[in-house]
């Protein structure tokens, strides 16, 4: 469709005009050592936006030196309130860039407009939160009697480097880049290679604020630029966001130096339907959960657990509740629902769609790409209701990361409970009850990092997120972030006996 198309090449030109996008080190663009650069595409359209750099470790040493010459440097001496009022100021100019930010996170992952404006706001926010956060922050004195004096000192790592995924670029970066400055790190971050545009813009417009080599961007692949940062021995922290394979080479990586870790992987969540529900409200919430983001998120709900009671109405309805969550171009107004970020996303989608009716679940909706000619260069995918899904199946035991709901039956609470946790992740878990008794028996059942009870995706700011099981290790969104990286040091004064 010549619409769609020529919408998105002039909204890219429009884009691009200004930004190139480099790696950023030391408080400047700078080029690969390689000169190798790679396409970053516009999923919708299935056009390039613009060329970025492809960083090898070569980059990465360059990177990592100007952030431990930093952390040594002014950053080091600089106090909590001095880190908030440069962060704060660094955020007004983003703040004057927040249309700019959403049009090139939309173009380059694909989110609707409107969800990428409210993703880009969200990153803003926790940054101001965990650097107002970071001033409150002290050390404890440990009272062990008079001939002693005991205190504590919460002091940052130095260099953090932390690895972000694609499907939420600039939250993300929020969750851990403002965590890790405001508790005093200076930080490398290695962007996701399918969404390297607003992160590197956001260091652009650090220029003028931050002292050099804080904040440092190093673009590229995961083995050539990401394993490099996970094994440098200049890297004193790890935070890592993305799938359960690759977290288990950057925790094997951390090993070699002892590096703290972070990881934040992925999920099969459930949303467990109570047979007193709301069952309209339910049915919503339920495909909201999924469908966000085209089921791109850690947090999706991917497993609906219903009580045969109510199987056949709230089936219904959620086929109903799926229909507002029609694809469409995302710079678009009233778009719900953009394509899949990339070709591979959308060959693994169509695939499970495939092994779902291999293994014998029932087919409800969707299960293939829409039928609008509008449509049809981009990675979109109809919103898919499987039904009849044993929770053993592949389809339920494996994070899709697409559109695709599966409907799974109990008979009783223990089964609930037991269905909910029959898998190897724990990260987030809905509940529908109007029993409030039952809901907090639930929530504390469940062997998740979140619960939400009549809802779904219940984050923000000061809201601890993080993964039970598989799901990962650490928390973040909130005050204990902070800890993450910070390490403690205590202080033991032997108090002599007076003289006088
Ligand atoms: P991914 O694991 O493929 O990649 C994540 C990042 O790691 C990318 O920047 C990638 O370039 C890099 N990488 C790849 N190989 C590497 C290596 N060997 N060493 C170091 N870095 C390497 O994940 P993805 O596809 O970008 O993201 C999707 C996954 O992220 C899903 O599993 C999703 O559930 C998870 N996720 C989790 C959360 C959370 O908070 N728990 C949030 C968002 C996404």
């Amino acid at each position: 469709d010549h619409s769609l198309i020529q919408r998105h090449e002039t909204a890219i030109d429009e884009a691009t005009a200004p930004l190139t996008i480099d790696h950023w080190i030391n408080g400047e663009s700078a080029e690969p050592a390689s000169d190798e650069r790679f396409e970053t595409i516009d999923p919708a359209a299935a056009v390039p936006i613009t060329t970025v750099a492809s960083g090898t470790a070569a980059d990465i040493d360059d990177g990592v030196e100007a952030a431990s010459a930093a952390a040594d440097g002014e950053w080091g001496e600089t106090t909590a309130r001095d880190r908030a009022t440069l962060i704060s100021e660094w955020m007004d100019v983003c703040r004057e860039h927040v249309d700019e930010l959403a049009r090139l996170e939309s173009l380059d992952v694909g989110k609707p407009l409107a969800f990428a404006r409210d993703e880009v706001e969200e990153a803003l926010e926790f940054f101001e939160y965990y650097a107002s956060v970071a001033q409150a922050g002290h050390g404890e004195q440990i009272p062990v009697g008079t001939e002693n004096h005991v205190y504590t000192r919460e002091e940052p790592y130095g260099v953090a480097g932390l690895i972000l995924p694609w499907n939420y670029p600039l939250s993300l970066a929020g969750w851990k880049v403002g965590a890790a400055l405001a508790a005093g790190n200076t930080v490398v971050a290695k962007p996701s290679e399918q969404a390297p545009c607003t992160i590197t813009r956001l260091a652009q417009l650090s220029e003028d604020i931050l002292p050099d080599g804080v904040f440092n961007v190093v673009n590229g692949f995961g083995e050539d630029a990401g394993a490099p940062l996970t094994e440098h021995s200049g890297v004193d922290k790890l935070s890592f966001t993305g799938s359960v394979p690759v977290g288990q080479q950057v925790m094997k990586a951390a090993a070699a130096d002892i590096t703290p870790v972070t990881l934040e992987l992925g999920g099969k969540s459930p949303y467990v339907v109570f047979p007193d529900a709301d069952l309209e409200a339910a049915a919503e919430t339920a495909a909201a959960g999924i469908y966000y983001n085209t089921g791109q998120s850690c947090d999706a709900c991917s497993r609906v657990l219903i009580h045969e009671d109510v199987e056949d109405e709230f089936t219904d309805l959620f086929i109903e509740a799926a229909e507002y969550w029609q694809p469409g171009d995302p710079l678009v107004d009233g778009t719900t629902m953009g394509p899949l970020t990339f070709a591979d996303q959308y060959e693994k989608v169509d695939d499970y769609v495939e092994i779902g009716q291999e293994e014998g679940a029932t087919l409800l909706a969707g299960g293939e790409p829409p039928a609008a000619e509008a449509l049809e260069e981009g990675w979109f995918y109809e919103p898919t209701v499987f039904g009849d899904v044993d929770n053993d199946s592949r389809l339920a035991q494996e994070e899709i990361f697409g559109p695709v709901q599966c409907l799974i039956t109990f008979e009783s609470y223990e089964e609930a409970i037991e269905l909910a946790n029959d898998v190897p992740y724990g990260l987030a878990s809905g509940v529908a009850t109007q029993d409030a008794s039952l809901a907090h028996r639930a929530a504390a059942d469940i062997e998740a990092g979140s619960v939400w009870i009549n809802e779904y995706h219940g984050g923000g700011v000061g809201i601890p997120f993080g993964g039970y099981k598989k799901s990962g290790i650490g928390r973040e969104c909130a005050r204990e972030t902070l800890e993450e990286y910070t390490q403690t040091k205590a202080i033991n004064v032997a108090l002599d006996e007076p003289e006088l």
